[in-house]
């Protein structure tokens, strides 16, 4: 038995203005061919779709086509959309005969001029393949599941946690085209479009809504094998596109009844809990920064919710370093940003130097402006960095400054890469974050890799591209009307 395999992800924030391009995905390791799988490291899907067909004791033939990745940032450009169809074209139409592709996808990405860039890369595979070979779509859950990308595939599933297990999904991904093939299930799908869009403060499935939501998705696979699938998907709150919007999508083996009660009842079950996701945590910035600084024990991670570069945002806000330096806070405080051009400034400066200069705000200009500040290069460094564990075990983030201010320590990186969200990072700096007081941290959701080291998490309500207010964000394309933003009971109702 053959399998083509292919993974290309990015999550696009749509109020991030800066593009997403093949740099983006270099950075992170884009490899093709035998390379997939040589330098899948053992981690993410890649790893998890090995391990099925080990488990499953069959002789199966991966034939990799593509693992590709660039975490979140503004719509992909279109060399990359371009780029990744000639790959997919390409490396299918050279794979030889397959009795099955699995298509490792994100579902909230879009391209400059294209609201559904899964839509059109699981149409393609459809195309080449022909109407017969079964397409396992996985996709993060945060996808906003379009028409299109239902009826391009056979069937799909969904990361089953907040935060993600990749090598979870990798598994039940291709287990299920597995039995696909082996089984000649014949699966049949329903979609349903909930009209709602949250903020991020409850997407942890560990507790409140989200856990009922999803435990209910499984307790449903458990009590009806001819379920094969529940994938809800609360769909990321930045994402502003023709058919935007959370979606439940059910796969039955050959019961379409069947798939479209389960969609009916999990759609009504989410809708009964709208407002209990609306909850808001995150405190007001000041707030949030003499909480942390009030804090006996760090290392208090000071989540900037707004600026989540995991969420999408372009990683250069200044607001809660403005905060720190004005409350004067004694620090140690540690600071990500994602900023070319300071990076350029403080290099021609060089280590040691003292330089004044305004840092931050560039990017995403609706929501920042720059700040001046006084500080001294510290550190300069470029080259890959070592991530222990995570993606290829390196990750590309340009040239870097270390950038003392006050009781900051700044990080500023050329490329998005992670910001500082791993600890490691900051170690490749020199910097033990363990010793800091307060890290502040580009994510409103993944704390898990600073976990080991903080003492708790403190929710700072940002504003940016990635802020909890979904009432402020510009949205143009979302259907409407829209919970929260529109005042709607009914989740059947007309949107255009
Ligand atoms: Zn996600």
């Amino acid at each position: 038995m053959r399998i083509g395999l292919i993974h290309v992800a990015q999550e696009t924030n749509d109020f991030n203005p800066l593009p997403t391009t093949l740099r983006d995905y270099e950075s992170f390791g884009l490899h093709l061919g035998a390379e997939v799988i040589a330098k899948s490291g053992g981690l993410g899907q890649v790893a998890g779709h090995l391990k099925a067909i080990a488990d499953s004791g069959l002789a199966v033939e991966t034939v990799p086509i593509v693992r590709a990745h660039a975490v979140a940032g503004g719509r992909i450009d279109t060399e990359s959309r371009e780029y990744f169809l000639r790959v997919i074209r390409d490396g299918l139409a050279a794979a030889g005969r397959l009795d099955g592709l699995v298509l490792q996808l994100h579902g909230a990405c879009a391209a400059e001029g294209l609201d559904d860039v899964e839509g059109e890369q699981a149409a393609l595979c459809r195309e080449v393949l022909g109407p017969d070979v079964p397409i396992l779509l996985a996709l993060d859950h945060h996808a906003s599941v379009t028409r299109r990308m239902v009826d391009s595939v056979t069937a799909i599933v969904g990361h089953r946690t907040q935060p993600h297990d990749p090598f979870d999904t990798g598994v039940i991904g291709t287990a299920l085209l597995l039995r696909i093939i082996r089984e000649g299930l014949r699966p049949t799908m329903a979609l349903r479009n909930i009209p709602l869009v949250t903020h991020q403060e409850k997407f942890l499935t560990a507790h409140g809504p989200m856990k009922i939501w999803f435990d209910r998705a499984r307790a449903i696979e458990r009590e009806n094998p001819k379920v094969l699938q529940v994938v809800p998907c609360p769909m990321q709150p930045w994402l502003d596109v023709a058919e935007g919007g959370w979606t439940v999508t059910v796969v039955t083996d050959g019961d379409g009844a069947l798939a479209e009660r389960v969609a009916d009842e999990m759609a009504d079950l989410c809708w009964s809990q709208r407002d209990a996701f609306l909850e808001r945590e995150a405190l007001a910035v000041d707030d949030a920064v003499r909480m942390a600084d009030a804090e006996p024990k760090g290392v208090v991670v000071l989540s900037d919710t707004g600026d989540t570069v995991f969420g999408g945002s372009a990683g250069d806000s200044n607001v809660i370093l403005e905060a720190v330096l004005r409350l004067g806070v004694t620090g140690p405080v540690l600071i990500p940003m994602i900023a070319p051009t300071v990076v350029a400034r403080l290099w021609e400066a060089g280590e040691g130097a003292t330089v004044t200069l305004p840092v931050g705000g560039e990017t995403a200009t609706a929501f920042f402006t720059p700040l001046e500040v006084t500080g001294r290069v510290v550190r300069l460094r470029s080259g890959p960095v070592p991530i222990a564990g995570y993606q290829d075990g390196e990750v590309d983030m340009g040239r870097t400054a270390v950038f003392a201010v006050g009781p900051v320590t700044l990080l500023v990186s050329e490329l998005r890469g992670v910001a500082g969200n791993l600890p490691d990072v900051w170690r490749a700096h020199g910097i033990e974050p363990s010793e800091a007081r307060i890290a502040v941290l580009k994510t409103a959701s993944n704390f898990q890799f600073f976990a080991p080291i903080s003492s708790r998490v403190i929710r700072a309500d940002t504003r940016g591209p990635g802020q909890s207010d979904v009432f402020g964000l510009p949205w143009m394309r979302l259907p409407r009307p829209i919970h929260p933003l529109d005042p709607i009971t009914d989740r059947n109702v007309r949107r255009s």
